[in-house]
C-alpha cells in the first residue's frame, strides 16, 4: 500500500499543530513546530494560520489532519469512510474506530513503536504476528479478541531488547491489553470516542465527504 514519503514536519506545520509523527523528536526542541510555527512554502510566513476560514476549508483541514495522523492516503481514507458509512451507528465514530484498529496504530498505541510510521515499518518488515500467523500488512483492521505479538526472532533486535528493559513510554489505552515483557497484546474491545485522542473533528470529515 502506498504511503506518504515526504517530510513529516511539513504536515504539522501545514495543520498548525503537532501531529506527533516522529516519535521522540516530537517532544524535543528539535521539533519543527517549536521553531517555525508558520505554514511551509514560500509564502508560509506571510500567510500564517490566522484569518477567517470557510466551511469548506475547515472540513478539508479536518480531513487532511485525519489522513496525516494515521498515515493514510486519500484513496484508502475514502474507502475507510465508505466502510464507516455502511456500518450501523455514527459514521464519524465508525471512521475513527476503523482508523484506530489499524494494525500499525494498535502496535503504536500498545507502546511497541515510537510512532505510527515506525510501527508501520516494523510490521512491513515482518517483525509481528497476528493471531499466531505472520502479518506484514499495516492496514489490517483488528477485531476485539485479536492477539498480536513480536515474532520470537525479532525480540532479539536491539530496539525490542531496550524496550523490554525500559519503563513503558506510554501506557496502552484501556481497550488494548499490552504486555511489554513478552511483547504481546490483545484487542479487548473497540475504543470509545473519549479514548481516541489526536484532536480530530470527525463531524467535519463527515461533512467534507457528504458535500
Ligand atoms: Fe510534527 Fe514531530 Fe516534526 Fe514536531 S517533530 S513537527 S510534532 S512530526
Amino acid at each position: 500500500m502506498a504511503r506518504y514519503t515526504g517530510p513529516a514536519c511539513k504536515l504539522c506545520r501545514r495543520e498548525g499543530e503537532k501531529l506527533f509523527l516522529k516519535g521522540a523528536r516530537c517532544f524535543s526542541p528539535q521539533c519543527a513546530m517549536e521553531r517555525r510555527t508558520y505554514p511551509p512554502g514560500e509564502h508560509g510566513r506571510m500567510s500564517g494560520h490566522a484569518g477567517r476560514q470557510s466551511d469548506y476549508s475547515r472540513q478539508l483541514r479536518a480531513k487532511q489532519k485525519g489522513k496525516r495522523i494515521y498515515g493514510v492516503l486519500e484513496r484508502q481514507f475514502r474507502r475507510n469512510f465508505n466502510e464507516a458509512r455502511r456500518r450501523p451507528g455514527l459514521t464519524g465514530l465508525n471512521l475513527l474506530q476503523i482508523l484506530e484498529t489499524r494494525f500499525d496504530n494498535i502496535v503504536f498505541r500498545a507502546g511497541f513503536a515510537e510512532s505510527r510510521s515506525h510501527a508501520r515499518q516494523m510490521i512491513s518488515h515482518g517483525h509481528f504476528i497476528l493471531n499466531d500467523r505472520r502479518n506484514d500488512i499495516p492496514s489490517t483492521n483488528l477485531k476485539p479478541g485479536d492477539r498480536f505479538a513480536v515474532r520470537e526472532a525479532s525480540k532479539q533486535t536491539e530496539f525490542f531488547k531496550v524496550l523490554r528493559q525500559s519503563d513503558p513510554v506510554r501506557n496502552a489505552p484501556a481497550w488494548i491489553e499490552a504486555n511489554l515483557e513478552n511483547l504481546s497484546g490483545r484487542v479487548i474491545r473497540l475504543p470509545e470516542r473519549a479514548e481516541i485522542d489526536g484532536n480530530l473533528n470527525e463531524q467535519l470529515i463527515v461533512e467534507y465527504y457528504s458535500r
